[in-house]
């Protein structure tokens, strides 16, 4: 803003022309002349004074001298006469000499005041004076005497008398000579006083008129420049409020200010800097008018083009007339036209980052953020309107499995397509969240029940077990889900997911029941189950674990052929615990490697003492093997090298793995090949509980089938469909090639049926309990064989080392119903 000071110019400036110099030199050169000749005619006034002043005195001098003249003469009469001593003549003579000295003094000679006949006549008076005897005369001379000076005074007063005469005449002349001249001097310095005042007169109005002239035109001037100057300054003005709106516009762009006031803002600072009547800008469906509500149907003056990548391309139009938008207005509209597009450019980005930091970049579900930021609120309207709020927390069951046998962009992808069926099982209400990993979440705020929210659980985990195809290959994965329930006591968002995470822990460790609701029981539970977790990594250290073994018979002798290894964990002061309870724990960890190189260890080096001792030389030992451990790069070397190390034959060892397991590893895994080739057996352990069909199994690379003890189960309570189902595998079984191990066989009516359906080899604790090494031994020293119990079954433990039933119920896993897809 330029403030009045700097804008208001000086001025006119008066400056003279050539000729008004000379008319104003002459002007002063005239008044120079009128004050010459005012003192000039002081002068004459002054010397006229001083002339009149002499002949006065001259005058007065004539008249003083004819008196003592006279008395002079008077007095030398009066002596001659004897009337007067002589002293009386003296002293008159005396008086007429100081007169005519005082007439000397002041400039006038006795000679030129008197003449010479005066001084003559004085002279022979002073003689005949001088000449008379001194004292008083005798009376005879007194006449002589008297008659010699007669004459000579007669002479003297006669021209004295003259003298006053003529002086005083040509007083008289010089007197009217004086005035004459005074007169004309005076007459001279009027009209000259009055030529001088007119010609003033008439240059000043002259110079004055030139000055107005001038003034005007300089005024003018002036005029013009300080319009001049209030445009610049208007447009000054214009462009500083630009400058600051625009740095208003981008200091609010910049701070993510709310982007449709910084449109109408944008739009407000166009119409001002421009001057137009009215602004409209309008892109997808965002529409901003200044003023609001004005009218801007008409063809627009002016027309930018903006843009933004969501609602592609619009306009900023100016409407008016296009005459009266100057360069200014323009530039300011260009400005703001990209401004816009600025401001909607950065109003996406900060969209897409919002949506970056509440989504999942992977599978776009919410991430943990949004989810609990929704939970909070759902809470709150939970509370308000009193409606149920469920949690559900899922995991997929051996995920990483998978993810590791298809890599991670297999694994990625089997995520997107797990959270796309997820999105699609629940309702428009609901939000799917994905926390990380292979973990889910679904917050479900308006469920009518608990048993819609277990039906969804179940609906969610049909979906996302499915089989998918990543790749062209298949891959599995179950899911366990964790439900919790908000109630009035339900304190935070943090809390409920807590409580989704437990009873999704639960279920995991659970096997067979992939849906838990919570419950704060189970909440210890699963506290216990992590402090198990702490304590199995140090088990191995402390040489708590055990190898136990499991004959395995022919069903109908009871002759061993060989022995399963099943660990257990024998911890200071409390129970035996068994696989069920530690091993999936284990297998989450990454322990489940160390451990099964340690049980593979053990069994070669028993083994290979029995055999060294005679014992159990045509004898199998069969190791559960995790599909981590197989994994693990030279796992085939090292099994053979601790058989060779041993000095026992690969045939010895048949390693198990679960359906699931040999899935996951891809069924031409390289290191089974390796292991197969140097002739160790791999056994599908668990058939039944699967994926596989009957159809899929000759393409497994297996050399033996262990059928899930669940059948041996169904057939004890007369399942006919059992029956047959085992019937088939039977006879698959043998068509193949297989070897075929029925497990869990605890009843001598299960023993009879399953001969009755070909089956001819098995394990269960009919025959006999899991046993430590000592006890297994001192068995097939006695012989070899399991007895099967007169009674027909199994009633209870038979060592002290065994697990009872009921700790094989509640601690080992709950298998699912069998199922075997033909
Ligand atoms: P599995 O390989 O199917 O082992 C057989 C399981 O059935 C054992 O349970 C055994 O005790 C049990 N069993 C045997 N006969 C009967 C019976 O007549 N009735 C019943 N109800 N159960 C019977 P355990 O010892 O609890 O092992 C559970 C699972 O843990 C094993 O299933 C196996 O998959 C896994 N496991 C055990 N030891 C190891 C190991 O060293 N490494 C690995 N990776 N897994 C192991
Ligand atoms: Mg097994
Ligand atoms: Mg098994």
């Amino acid at each position: 803003m330029i403030t009045d000071r700097w804008l208001t110019p000086p001025g006119p400036r008066l400056t003279l022309n050539r000729g008004q110099q000379i008319v104003a030199a002459v002007l002063v050169l005239l008044l120079i002349s009128l004050v010459a000749i005012g003192f000039q005619s002081s002068a004459d006034q002054n010397a006229y004074s001083q002339h009149s002043a002499r002949s006065e005195a001259a005058s007065t001098n004539t008249f003083f001298t004819v008196r003592d003249s006279l008395t002079y003469i008077d007095r030398a009469q009066q002596y001659l006469l004897g009337a007067v001593p002589r002293r009386d003549v003296q002293l008159a003579r005396a008086m007429l000499a100081q007169r005519l000295r005082v007439i000397a003094a002041n400039g006038v000679t006795a000679a030129d005041s008197t003449g010479p006949d005066y001084r003559t006549a004085l002279t022979a008076l002073d003689a005949v004076i001088a000449q008379a005897p001194p004292g008083l005369l005798p009376a005879n001379q007194r006449t002589r005497w008297a008659d010699a000076i007669l004459p000579r005074s007669e002479a003297l007063s006669e021209r004295a008398h003259e003298l006053a005469a003529d002086n005083q005449a040509e007083q008289h002349r010089l007197n009217r000579l004086a005035e004459r001249n005074l007169l004309r001097g005076r007459v001279v310095q009027l009209a000259m006083l009055i030529s001088a005042l007119i010609l003033a007169g008439i240059l000043l109005w002259w110079v004055a008129a030139n000055v107005v002239r001038q003034y005007r035109t300089a005024r003018r001037a002036f005029d013009e420049e300080r319009q001049a100057l209030r445009q610049t300054e208007s447009r000054l003005d214009r462009i500083s409020a630009l400058e600051r709106g625009q740095a208003q516009i981008l200091e609010r762009i910049a701070t993510a200010g709310p982007v449709s006031s910084v449109l109408r803002q944008i739009v407000q600072l166009a119409a001002e800097v421009s001057g137009a009547p009215a602004v409209r800008m309008s892109i997808g469906r965002r529409t901003v008018i200044y003023p609001p509500g004005a009218d801007v149907s008409g063809t627009p003056a002016w027309t930018g083009v903006v843009t933004d990548n969501a609602d592609g391309a619009g306009t900023l139009a100016v409407s008016g007339d296009a005459e009266s938008l100057d360069e200014l207005a323009v530039t300011a509209l260009v400005r703001c036209r990209d401004l816009v597009t600025l401001s909607l450019e950065r109003d996406a980005s900060a969209r897409r980052l919002s949506y970056q930091a509440s989504h999942d970049a992977l599978t776009g579900l919410a991430n943990r953020s949004l989810l609990l930021t929704r939970l909070s609120k759902s809470l709150v309207l939970s509370r308000r309107r009193g409606t149920p709020l469920a949690l559900l927390f899922c995991d997929l069951d051996r995920f990483k499995m998978v993810n590791d046998s298809i890599g991670h962009a297999g694994g990625d992808q089997l995520l997107i397509e797990a959270a796309r069926r997820l999105s699609g099982t629940v309702r428009e209400s609901d939000t799917v969240a994905r926390l990380g990993g292979d973990e889910f979440v679904v917050l479900c705020p308006e469920l009518p029940d608990r048993s819609h929210a277990i039906a969804l659980a179940e609906r969610i985990r049909a979906a996302l077990s499915a089989p998918y195809t990543i790749d062209g290959k298949e891959a599995f994965v179950d899911a366990c889900i964790g439900i919790t329930f908000a109630d009035e006591s339900t304190v935070s968002g943090h809390e409920l997911m807590r409580e989704a995470d437990v009873a999704m822990y639960r279920a995991k460790l659970t096997d067979g029941d992939h849906i838990n609701v919570f419950d704060s029981l189970l909440e210890a539970e699963v506290a216990q189950r992590l402090d198990l977790d702490a304590a199995l990594r140090h088990a191995v250290e402390r040489d708590e674990l055990r190898v136990s073994a499991q004959p395995i018979v022919m069903l109908n002798t009871g002759v061993i052929t060989g022995f399963e290894m099943l660990l257990q964990w024998h911890r200071p002061g409390q129970p035996v615990l068994y696989p069920g309870s530690f091993i999936p724990l284990a297998e989450d960890n990454g322990l489940i490697v160390e451990i099964g190189r340690w049980v593979l260890y053990e069994t070669v080096q028993t083994l290979a003492r029995w055999r060294a001792d005679g014992l159990a030389l045509d004898l199998t030992m069969s190791v559960n093997v995790s599909p981590r451990q197989v994994r693990e790069a030279g796992f085939a070397d090292e099994v053979l090298d601790l058989l060779d190390a041993a000095g026992l034959p690969p045939e010895a060892l048949i390693i198990e793995l679960t359906e699931h397991a040999l899935v996951d590893l891809r069924v031409a895994h390289p290191t089974l090949a390796r292991l197969r080739e140097a002739g160790v057996s791999v056994s599908l352990d668990d058939f039944g509980t699967g994926y596989s069909s009957l159809t899929q199994l000759r393409t497994l690379p297996v050399d033996q089938i262990k059928l899930d003890r669940s059948f041996a189960a169904a057939l004890d309570q007369g399942d006919a469909k059992q029956r047959a189902v085992v019937q088939s595998v039977v006879a698959l079984a043998s068509a193949l090639s297989l070897d075929l191990v029925v497990e869990g066989i605890e009843t001598l009516a299960e023993r009879d049926t399953l001969l009755d359906l070909g089956a001819d080899k098995g394990q269960g604790f009919l025959y006999h309990q899991p046993v430590l090494w000592d006890a297994a031994r001192a068995t097939l020293e006695s012989g070899g064989v399991c007895a099967v119990p007169a009674d027909g079954g199994y009633t209870g433990l038979a060592s002290s080392d065994a697990p009872s039933p009921s700790a094989s119920t509640n601690l080992r896993s709950h298998r699912p119903s069998p199922s075997v897809s033909t």
